[in-house]
């Protein structure tokens, strides 16, 4: 027997033969793979984050403030909504927040409904947290109806509902009624993950406007995706101070490091310098979106910042073609479609030529 076979034997029985989350990170001129900002950090914002950096470091001795007051307050300034730094939660990621709403919310016995295609990280932290996954599906058109929903939260009746608005992969933004028509048919806690919020097109309204009158609600954020942030690793939830409370059991003491809470105070002070971005990724989005349909394929309406678009022919084959000309895209496991995200301008002509090319 190999070490890593006796190791199997060891994992806990719903872990085996699984493998871990992992989109390829290859050396590749054009990435669009993993819906990252393409636009690095702008100069102005380099130079406050190094300031707060530093002033961080000689109280490195000491553990940083538990309960990152200050960040909070910058989060819920940032969010408005008249929404309180009571409500708001932040973590290293919003995977993490997510890992620990399942934590505290779900676990053996009980069970997280989602609707993929959908972000494929929920099946994993339900996984992770020992909690049943149930995938409800959407239409054939990749669109989730309150009905549908509703349908689901009645036969499983889960613990946890996870609603992705704008839905990684399809990039369309949820209607609010169907989070409504869930939260009134569930006894569980709805989490509705809006990642790509401020990409939205205009006119889409986020179930933060919903949360006054909702105490199961939860809304999670990132500044991984508009604040250009993926490195820093900032997520945060937004809910009644109960659900924070709850979530408080479970994460680990000091699980923010003061370095991760300066720099995302610092970036959040440079908040319109950061999200000038979001407007110029949006042009691109939309201009893929026109472009693939103006060449005859089917492509999802993206309320962020990538686009969902049907090949025309084998994915995988279609996948391989655009890397052999410099561009990595991303397969999602959907038969004949890929998603790609949306970047700069030079990475959408590149990607755009090469699927002409193919
Ligand atoms: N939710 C969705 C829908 C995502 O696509 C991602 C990142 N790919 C995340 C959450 C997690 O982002 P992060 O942990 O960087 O905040």
């Amino acid at each position: 027997m190999t070490v890593a076979d006796e190791i199997q034997g060891l994992l806990r029985p719903g872990l085996r033969g699984l493998s871990p989350y992992g989109a390829p990170q290859l050396d590749v001129a054009v990435r669009l793979n993993t819906n990252e900002n393409s636009y690095s950090v702008p100069d102005e914002v380099v130079r406050a984050v190094a300031t707060a950096l530093t002033s961080e470091i000689a109280d490195l001795n000491r553990y940083p403030d538990r309960d990152a007051v200050k960040l909070r307050a910058d989060l819920a300034a940032y969010l408005g909504h008249g929404i309180d730094a009571e409500w708001v939660y932040a973590a290293n990621g919003s995977n993490e927040v997510q890992q620990q709403l399942l934590q505290a919310f779900g676990g053996p016995d009980r069970v997280v409904l989602g609707f993929g295609p959908a972000y494929s990280m929920h099946p994993l932290l339900a996984v992770g947290t020992a909690t049943g996954w149930v995938d409800a599906g959407r239409g054939d058109d990749f669109g989730l109806t309150a009905a549908h929903a509703v349908d689901a939260v009645r036969e499983h009746r889960p613990a946890l509902t996870m609603l992705c608005s704008p839905n990684n992969p399809t990039g369309t933004a949820l209607d609010l009624d169907v989070v409504r028509a869930v939260l009134a048919a569930t006894e569980g806690l709805v989490v509705v993950d809006e990642a790509y919020a401020e990409f939205a097109r205009p006119g889409t309204p986020s179930a933060l406007s919903l949360l006054a009158e909702h105490p199961r609600l939860v809304v999670t954020r990132t500044m991984s995706k508009a604040f250009a942030f993926a490195g820093a690793r900032v997520g945060y939830l937004v809910a009644h101070p109960a659900v924070i409370d709850a979530v408080q059991l479970v994460r680990l003491p000091y699980h923010l490091s003061a370095l991760t809470q300066a720099a995302a105070r610092a970036a959040l002070a440079h908040t319109p310098v950061l999200l000038a971005t979001v407007e110029a990724i949006k042009q691109q989005r939309d201009r893929i979106v026109a472009t693939l349909r103006e060449r005859g394929l089917r492509v999802a309406d993206s309320d962020a910042n990538f686009v969902l678009f049907e090949t025309g022919g084998d994915q995988q084959a279609v996948w391989r073609a655009l890397l052999e000309r410099g561009v990595l895209v991303r397969d999602v496991g959907l038969k004949g479609w890929l998603r790609v995200t949306a970047g700069t301008p030079a990475e959408t002509d590149a990607f755009l030529t090469a699927m002409e090319q193919q």
